[in-house]
């Protein structure tokens, strides 16, 4: 075992937070993935890896400075065999950790899932693809290379399990077995994928069934989609967090859908007909006359589907009166004279877009 301040490049003194970024440097640097033709980063990865796993436990590492390696031999003068305290669990939540991938409790996973305005309004099928710890493709789950001979684990007797005392406590605790990592059994080589672990990293990728009006924000838990840590245990749990793109024409209010549209002087004064964009198609929407700007029309049941009774939400279209950009000489006149006859009768006071929809309800 090589010394963990030199694996690690930091000095005795070095502080928790100097250990954590020399870990997370050096894990990225030989992680095998990273390194496919140089087989030595497998051995070089783990090595930063046990070290990690002494510095950053202040225990084992007050063990390590008073006792040096020896208090991590099997019944070493440490006295306690602290090398399988942290064992496999703690090499992947550490690993996980440093590249960004939680664990969580028991192998839970969560993961956002995006989906566009129009598919949380109409439903539908979604692809998530995320990285998932599952049982090894390569052996599975023996941990055993494809021909090995398997014995019974004899630090164990097969049990997978062993007892220990630990000092001040009265009684016997027992503990995964270190030499069989749990298993009970010890291969004559171990499966090179997983290094004998059992379960490796691989891409998962699930269809999801999005339902109609699914609100932003929402959760959906998919059972056994998570993590399997270990080999023998049921794996975690996907949680799924509903996302939803902004769209940029519509905006959602309730079951509603909002939006605002274009109408000219003429039409908003006179009444008329717009063609108005809906979850549905486009439809025509009548606008009536003496229509002021800011006016809020609805279009039945073009809005999202209720989640708890039959039927939809409306669309609430807000209209905006355009004042016209360029005017052609005759235009002008006409405006001129159209003001003459109008005189200085101040509008109606436009209220807001909110006070309007207060109104509706
Ligand atoms: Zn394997
Ligand atoms: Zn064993």
């Amino acid at each position: 075992m090589r010394d963990p301040y030199d694996v690690l490049g930091v000095g005795r003194s070095a502080t928790e937070s100097e250990i954590k970024a020399a870990f997370r440097r050096l894990a990225a640097q030989h992680h095998p993935d990273r390194n496919r033709d140089d087989p030595e980063a497998q051995v070089r990865f783990k090595e930063v890896n046990a070290a990690n796993q002494i510095l950053s436990d202040p225990q084992k590492r007050a063990a390590f400075d008073r006792y040096g390696e020896a208090a991590f031999r099997p019944g070493g003068s440490g006295g306690v065999d602290f090398a399988d305290f942290g064992g496999l669990d703690s090499i992947f939540s550490d690993l996980l950790g440093a590249f960004g991938l939680r664990t969580g409790e028991g192998g839970h996973v969560k993961k956002t899932l995006e989906v566009t305005f129009e598919e949380s309004a109409r439903g539908g099928k979604k692809e998530i693809s995320y990285e998932r710890i599952d049982i090894c493709g390569g052996c599975q789950g023996r941990g055993a290379a494809p021909g090995a001979r398997v014995d019974t684990c004899s630090a164990c007797g097969g049990r997978g399990r062993v007892r220990y005392q630990q000092a001040f406590l009265p009684i016997a605790l027992e503990r995964p077995c270190s030499s069989c990592r749990g298993t009970g059994s010890i291969p004559s080589a171990r499966c090179p994928k997983c290094d004998g672990a059992g379960v490796a990293r691989g891409e998962r990728t699930l269809s999801i069934d999005v339902p109609p009006g699914i609100e932003p924000g929402s959760t959906r838990t998919l059972n056994g989609e998570g993590h399997r840590l270990k080999p023998h245990q049921p794996p975690g749990d996907l949680e799924l967090l509903i996302d939803v793109a902004p769209h940029p024409f519509f905006r959602r209010s309730g079951d509603d859908v909002l939006c605002r549209v274009p109408v000219t002087f003429t039409q908003a004064a006179l009444g008329g007909e717009v063609l108005v964009p809906t979850l549905g198609g486009k439809v025509k929407l009548k606008v009536p006359p003496s229509s002021q700007p800011g006016a809020v029309l609805r279009i039945r049941g073009q809005g999202f589907p209720h989640r708890l009774r039959s039927g939809a939400g409306d669309q609430l279209v807000e209209l905006a009166v355009e004042v016209p950009e360029w005017l052609s000489d005759r235009a002008k006149s006409l405006l001129k004279e159209l003001g003459d006859e109008l005189g200085e009768d101040v509008q109606p006071e436009r209220r807001s877009f909110l006070e309007k929809l207060k109104e509706l309800f």
